[in-house]
């Protein structure tokens, strides 16, 4: 940005809204990349160059009106809770912290939470729960994590095992978008339109609202069990995944030494066994720990579910928060996203623990894909080298185990794209010069290439 560029943005908002002070600046563009050695190395020095921080979403559009005419890239930030640097503006430009943005608006009485972009999933499950509802499924990272950042970036988590991926089953009820144009268009998408916009990284359109469906609220209780080996306790939660009479939030389990990393738990969990954390409905829990203990389990820990911060919640150690804790005891750690057969899990997985040992340590979320009870597995793998780490992803593949590389900076690699993915349709409508997070859709400059050597000129 050139310094009229900022005199010019200095008349778009006052100057409390825009940062320059560079430490903040540095740590608005950040995300939580670095559980990728790969990726922190080649992020580590990309910034923005200020950062906005729009208190409504008038200003939202005055902020894009301002970058379109300038032709300045936008970054949008929820929390940064992301991985894969999806909120690191690799080209500079502004980053659009839209933290103020911050309300849940309305709870409908057929269950329908109607929510500002960056409202907290926390806030919107407690704000639910106080008519009745719940949130149907959201991420290990829940307390911080914004509406539109799980839209835009994140793919499920806690209450996936009833309500499958956050993709399915109408639980994105709408997404209202401003698009990057000279005069931003505001669009709400519905049903299968939402795919124009979900888990795009916010290349394509800055979203003012969400409307997700809600389930009703139900009394949850938390239950730990220890099993000697982890095949009992995959059997245990498979088992337990596909067993319908009861009704579950989380069920996941974590291969010893894993669990050694969960420093806060450490008063209760047994050395050398593997260990299911799960949530159940309340009035289940003692039906459950009688079937847990008939198959040789151990159950080393109860607790009610408590709303956000108010006692131990087991969640904060599944999903990608595994990764963190694993990261914090031994930084050479990193991780793979991993999609095993629902049928094959256990020949897999021997596969590659007999040629990687204590190099791939394994946990397991069971989710409903598209009705089928499927182990989601986001193992912690030893860094050794980038030659390494893409010998293990090849030899996943050769298993017929899918992978989501997370060492990848754009939407194509992450494996959550098709090819003709109507977001690379959307894109050009809605941001037809490039200018939301440019460089991670790929698709999108080398249609913009292909079309014109000249690529300013034909996205005008
Ligand atoms: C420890 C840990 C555990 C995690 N567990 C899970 C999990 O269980 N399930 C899961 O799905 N993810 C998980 N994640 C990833 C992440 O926390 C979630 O996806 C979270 O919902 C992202 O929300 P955010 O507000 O932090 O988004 P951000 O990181 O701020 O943004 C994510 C992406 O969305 C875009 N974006 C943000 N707001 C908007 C907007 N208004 N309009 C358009 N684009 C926007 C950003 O540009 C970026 O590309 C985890 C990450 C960590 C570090």
């Amino acid at each position: 940005m050139t310094s009229a560029d900022l005199s010019a943005l200095a008349r778009v908002l006052p100057p409390e809204q825009i940062v320059t002070n560079p430490s903040q600046v540095e740590s608005l563009s950040r995300d939580f990349y670095w559980y990728s050695p790969v990726l922190k190395r080649e992020l580590s020095s990309r910034v923005a160059e200020a950062v906005v921080q729009p208190h409504s979403e008038a200003q939202v559009r005055d902020v894009i009106r301002f970058a379109f005419e300038h032709r300045i890239p936008l970054t949008v930030r929820g929390a940064g809770t992301g991985n894969y640097g999806q909120c690191i503006p690799t080209q500079g430009g502004l980053v659009v912290d839209l933290a103020y943005l911050d309300k849940v608006l309305e709870v409908t009485p057929d269950g329908i939470a109607r929510c500002e972009p960056a409202a907290r999933l926390a806030m919107i499950e407690s704000t639910a729960r106080q008519s009745g509802w719940e949130l149907r499924c959201y991420p290990s990272t829940w307390v911080k994590a914004s509406v539109a950042g799980f839209c835009a970036g994140g793919s499920g988590g806690i209450g996936s095992i009833t309500w499958g991926s956050l993709r399915e089953n109408g639980t994105v009820h709408s997404l209202t978008l401003l698009t990057m144009e000279a005069e931003p268009r505001r669009i709400r998408l519905s049903g299968s339109e939402i795919f124009r916009v979900l888990h795009a990284w916010g290349t394509n359109g800055i979203i003012v609202e969400v409307e997700l469906r809600l389930a009703p609220r139900t009394c949850w209780a938390q239950l730990a069990v220890a099993h000697d080996t982890y095949a009992q306790s995959f059997d245990f939660i498979e088992a337990l995944a596909h067993n319908d009479s009861f009704q579950k939030r989380l069920v996941s389990n974590f291969e010893w030494p894993l669990p050694s990393h969960f420093a806060p738990l450490q008063k209760w969990v047994p050395a050398q066994k593997a260990l299911a954390f799960i949530e159940v409905a309340d009035s289940q829990l003692e039906r459950l720990a009688h079937v847990a203990t008939s198959t040789g389990g151990k159950v080393v820990f109860t607790a009610p579910w408590t709303e956000i911060r108010r006692g131990a919640q087991l969640s904060d150690y599944t999903w990608n928060h595994t990764t963190l804790w694993a990261l914090k005891a031994d930084p050479t750690l990193t991780y793979l996203q991993c999609g095993f057969s629902p049928t094959r899990f256990r020949e897999q997985l021997r596969q590659l623990k007999a040629r990687y040992g204590d190099d791939f340590l394994v946990h397991v979320e069971f989710v409903k894909s598209e009705g089928i009870y499927t182990p989601a597995t986001i193992p912690v793998v030893r860094y050794r080298s980038d030659e390494h780490l893409q010998e293990l992803i090849e030899v996943c593949l050769g298993l017929g185990i899918s992978v989501a590389n997370p060492h990848v900076n754009y939407l194509e690699g992450s494996g959550r794209w098709r090819p003709d993915d109507e977001k690379l349709v959307a894109k050009q409508s809605y941001d037809p010069r490039g200018l939301l997070n440019p460089g991670k859709m790929r698709g999108f400059a080398a249609t913009l290439e292909q079309a014109a050597p000249n690529p300013p000129a034909i996205a005008a």
